[in-house]
């Protein structure tokens, strides 16, 4: 066969020719911007003969520092089509963290939304690599003076102006090495600092296929990407929606239940990407609003646990079907996905057991549980373990680019197992591939010599008509080493009390799994990306709160 290399450039090339009416639509304060697939392409040119106007070559790396927008997926095509490397900014980090992350990364360009361009202004002066900084839209005279005021900052450009006139075309390098990087993503620290993973073009590539394989998302399918496109290579969907064709929507800066019910109902979205807190927020939003989602067939829920209570909520009152799916930044991100098997029964007890599940293992992706011996556990569906993984779109290495501390190298290093990535996450495997997380290693609750997963406990309480969010965390106990404490968010107007909500458990859980400790608060706190942050929660609760 022949060795063609296996480039995103490729994808840029299919989906912007193949697929060239499909659209990018951006929300923004006055409505939609909308630009096709042909236009994308052709500003991906653009940005390419820009960037390399700059002094962008090799593998040089351009960071961005942005919503998703329309401006942002070119940015994902054209950089590493050129054979420089994307780095895509979590703008949610805190701003030490942000600075970490974009110093570790080295980019010598960063181009900045508008609407972020002052904060990131705050942020330049501690980026002594940044060279040059193009704002996607216009910006008032002092922001703009905020960005070219440091020293080692040569020049600030306009999108628009920087591009316009421009080629629009690119001679895309066809002989780039496909193990080379096109992009990186850092963790977003949800367990300690954030650690980078390089993406190759074939990694990214081979996602992209996968993605397709497992999401069913099809040629002229409306995708809402609500993912960000910093957080864990935004689940592969900018690659995707080029390889298959489908159009996108993006929802900017506006990512409140409100105004994505309406990108829903108006673009007729009928694919979304999201973590589960904001599909649980969309849900209580089309619970009290009517608003018409029926174009919506599926959202593929990630990044931490589907709660299967809202699984069958979305199902039953608004026929969409929600694909769990588990991933990790490390790992492109896709690990599982779970599709039940043709021959089960929409709705039957079996199907929502499949459903429920993180999923199946994917093809390329090989896992392994290990036990707490450090020898490895049979996939029996009940034996417990901490998987391992590996494969051609999985890290072997976390991204050292030298200067990192001998104590940071030996936390890289412990991540990995002879060649496998340990994920921290723990849980049991059929003998069919279908993984069941428990808990992250983390997260597990160890009480009196026994696990109990948070995880469980908080499905159950979810399942309670009287709560929104529920969130469960270790803390210390004299007798037991750490119990369980719940902290739960009530409706509005709603009358559980921690004692009810323990009663309505007793038949689903063992009498020793139940917390005795519980905190009724207003909101669940969250990370960068939108996950429950339990690091907060055990800061605030070690000393035991209750309610
Ligand atoms: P961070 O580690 O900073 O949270 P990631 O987004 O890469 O960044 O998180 C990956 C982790 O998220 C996994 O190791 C796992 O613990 C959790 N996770 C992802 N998807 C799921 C899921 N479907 N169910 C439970 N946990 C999940």
């Amino acid at each position: 066969m022949q060795p063609t290399p296996l480039l995103i450039s490729q994808i840029l090339r299919f989906g912007t020719t193949l697929h060239a009416d499909q659209e990018v639509v951006t929300w923004t304060a006055d409505g939609a911007r909308r630009a096709t697939y042909a236009e994308v392409g052709r500003q991906a040119a653009q940005l390419a003969h820009a960037l390399q106007g700059l002094g962008v070559e090799g593998d040089d790396r351009v960071a961005t520092f942005m919503w998703n927008n329309v401006e942002h997926f070119v940015t994902y095509l054209a950089v590493p089509s050129m054979g420089a490397v994307l780095h895509a900014l979590n703008i949610r980090l805190f701003p030490e963290q942000i600075v970490y992350v974009a110093n570790h990364g080295g980019a010598k360009v960063v181009i900045v939304d508008n609407t972020l361009a002052a904060p990131f202004a705050t942020l330049l002066a501690h980026l002594p690599k940044v060279r040059h900084v193009v704002v996607n839209g216009p910006v008032d005279d002092d922001t703009r003076a905020a960005l070219a005021a440091p020293e080692h900052v040569e020049s600030v450009h306009d999108w628009s102006e920087l591009l316009g006139g421009r080629p629009t075309t690119y001679d895309w390098p066809e002989n780039l090495d496909e193990n080379s990087a096109s992009s990186m993503c850092y963790t977003s620290g949800t367990t300690g600092n954030p650690k980078g993973v390089s993406y190759s073009h074939r990694s990214n590539y081979l996602h992209a296929v996968t993605t397709a394989m497992t999401t069913d998302v099809r040629q002229g399918d409306r995708l809402l990407v609500v993912v960000p496109l910093f957080h864990a290579n935004a689940w592969g969907f900018p690659y995707l929606a080029m390889a298959v064709g489908a159009s996108l929507v993006m929802p900017d800066r506006f990512l409140q239940a409100a105004p994505l019910a309406t990108m829903i109902e108006s673009e007729k979205v009928t694919y979304g990407a999201g973590v589960p807190t904001i599909w649980l927020d969309l849900l209580h939003h089309l619970e009290a609003n009517a608003v018409d989602v029926s174009t919506c067939r599926g959202l593929i829920v990630g990044g931490s646990a589907a709660p299967p209570a809202m699984m069958r909520s979305f199902k039953e009152q608004h026929g969409i079907t929600i694909l769990h799916a588990w991933g990790m930044t490390e790992m492109s991100p896709i690990g599982t996905a779970a599709v039940p098997p043709a021959a089960v029964e929409e709705g039957s007890d079996a199907y929502w057991d499949y459903a429920t599940s993180q999923g199946r293992l994917v093809l390329g992706v090989q896992g392994r549980l290990i036990g707490p011996d450090d020898g490895e556990v049979p996939w029996d569906g009940e034996s417990v373990g901490e998987l391992e993984v590996r494969g051609p779109w999985i890290t072997g290495s976390y991204n050292a680019f030298g200067g990192e501390s001998e104590n940071e190298l030996a936390e890289m290093a412990a991540k990995f197992h002879d060649g496998w990535l340990r994920t921290g996450d723990v849980g049991t495997l059929t003998p069919d591939g279908f993984l069941r997380l428990t808990d992250r290693a983390k997260d597990v609750i160890k009480s009196g010599g026994e696990w109990i997963s948070s995880v469980d406990l908080e499905n159950a309480i979810m399942a309670h008509p009287d709560v929104l969010e529920a969130s469960v965390v270790g803390v210390p106990d004299e007798r037991w080493g750490e119990r369980p404490l719940a902290t739960v968010v009530l409706r509005e107007g709603a009358t559980a009390t921690p004692e009810s909500l323990r009663g309505f458990l007793e038949d689903k859980l063992a009498r020793w799994q139940l917390p005795e400790r519980w905190a009724l608060i207003d909101e669940v706190p969250k990370t960068s990306v939108g996950k429950f942050d339990k690091k907060v929660l055990r800061r605030r609760y070690a000393e035991g709160g209750l309610a």
